[in-house]
C-alpha cells in the first residue's frame, strides 16, 4: 500500500499477499487495519494499493475490479509481461475502472 499526503505517495508499505499465489492476491484485514493505524500515526493517508501483473498488461482484472474497496485510493499496476515495465494507475468504483493520470518522480 501507498501512504501520503493528498494524491501524493511518500511511504510504501510492504503488504503480505496471504493467498501465497503469483497470479492473485489478498491482505489480511488485520495487517490493513495495523498498517492504516501506522498511517495515520504519521499523519498520512492511504493514496495507493499497488500490485504485479507478472504476465498480463497494466489494466485491472475482473477480481482487481472485485476486491477494490478503497474507492478513494489509486489502484497501480506494474505488468512485467514485456522487457520495459509498464504501469497503469486507476481509480475504481461501481464495478468500473477509470484511468489516472500519474507522474513518477
Ligand atoms: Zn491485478
Amino acid at each position: 500500500m501507498l501512504s501520503g499526503r493528498g494524491n501524493s505517495a511518500q511511504t510504501i508499505w510492504r503488504m503480505e499477499n496471504v493467498l501465497k499465489r503469483p497470479d492473485a492476491f489478498a491482505m489480511s484485514t488485520r495487517q490493513i487495519q495495523k498498517v492504516l493505524n501506522k498511517m495515520a500515526m504519521r499523519g498520512e493517508n492511504l493514496v495507493g494499493i499497488y500490485h504485479s501483473h507478472p504476465t498480463a498488461p497494466p489494466v485491472p482484472s475482473t477480481e482487481d475490479i472485485a476486491y477494490a474497496h478503497y474507492t478513494e485510493a489509486a489502484y497501480l499496476i506494474v505488468s512485467l509481461s514485456s522487457p520495459q515495465p509498464a504501469l497503469g494507475c486507476y481509480r475504481i468504483w461501481g464495478a468500473r475502472a477509470f484511468p489516472r493520470p500519474f507522474r513518477l518522480e
